[in-house]
């Protein structure tokens, strides 16, 4: 199938899922076509099955990437893990990049049948390690493995190839408004994911009625030069019962929640932060327009 790889005119949105073992260098891919540091967990507003990696967006479009989450898990558990994962980036994405090692044996490909219909480029990194001349033969061994959309060598860490890339999978991504505001995202990129994480935290530690009940807003976001910077998060929930189930005795769940949260957001940011966390109450939050709207939300 020829597709045109310009990108296209209409504003597109959609999302790409990254499958691949572990070392086959999808942080450094994501970081080099998000073009910061920012190959973070943060969980999708729509599910919790995927976590966001990094989201690129352009005034023409916003490229999600998904994350594997079954990558850390323990290495014997690895190859179930990410079969799952392959069925439920199935459903999610609009486009599949498939990654590998260049060092990898095409014959350990994955069996990726239950993608069907799906659009899946097979990306083969680290080309910067082999010969030219071995690319050529190495894909056509993937291609014999399966039906891939396209077939792409790249070096993630050195930039090699990844314009290309980019264009072939932008045109599987839908035509459609931005998932995720793009004015957020440009201005103040880490605050916003900083508060994704925080609210990452709370979908793994709380049960369901919690987690649907908050919303985390940062209030303080200071760097400091000779100190660890300083960040307030404000947890917003709808009633007190709720706030004494998110602080738990003693302060003790709220303490899970902030030193989980913070040991990932000191590996993204790469710096030392001091995070306080507050927990307020706003009775009915979410069917208040102009609360929801100084969250984020806009109106719905
Ligand atoms: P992930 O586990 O799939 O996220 O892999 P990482 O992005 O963490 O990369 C694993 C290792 O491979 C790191 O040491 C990277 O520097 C290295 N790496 C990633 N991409 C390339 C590449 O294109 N060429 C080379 N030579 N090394 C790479
Ligand atoms: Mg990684």
């Amino acid at each position: 199938m020829s597709k045109n790889t310009e990108i296209p005119s209409p504003h597109r949105s959609g999302y790409i899922a990254l499958i691949g073992k572990p070392n086959v260098g999808k942080s450094t891919l994501i970081n080099a076509l998000v073009g910061q540091k920012m190959s973070i967990v943060t969980s999708k507003p729509q599910t919790t099955r995927h976590r966001v990696l990094g989201i690129h967006s352009t005034d023409d479009y916003q490229a999600i990437f998904l994350d594997t989450p079954g990558v850390l898990e323990p290495k014997y558990k690895l190859h179930a893990a990410m079969m799952r994962n392959v069925h439920s980036a199935a459903d999610d994405a609009d486009v599949i990049l498939m990654i590998v090692d260049v060092r990898d044996d095409p014959k350990d490909v994955m069996d990726l049948g239950v993608l069907k219909g799906k659009p899946v480029f097979l990306v083969i990194n680290k080309i910067d390690l082999i010969p030219e001349k071995e690319a050529l033969p190495l894909a056509e061994a993937y291609a014999e493995m399966y039906n891939f959309e396209g077939i792409i060598p790249i070096s993630a860490l050195k930039g090699a190839n990844l314009d290309r890339l980019k264009s072939l999978f932008l045109t599987y991504l839908p035509a459609g408004p931005p998932f995720y505001p793009k004015e957020m995202i440009s201005e103040h990129p880490v605050r916003f994911f900083v508060a994704e994480i925080i609210r990452e935290k709370i979908f793994e530690f709380y049960s369901k009625e919690i987690p649907y009940s908050t919303q985390v807003n940062i209030t303080v976001y200071k760097e400091r030069e000779k100190k660890k910077d300083l960040i307030d998060a404000e947890i917003v929930v709808e009633r007190n019962s709720q706030k004494g189930i998110l602080i738990g005795k003693g302060g003790s769940a709220l303490k899970r929640v902030g030193s989980a949260a913070r040991k990932d957001i000191e590996a993204l940011i790469d710096r030392e932060i001091f995070l306080q966390l507050h927990v307020k109450v706003r009775e009915g939050w979410r069917n208040h327009d102009n609360l929801l709207k100084s969250f984020g939300y806009g109106k719905q």
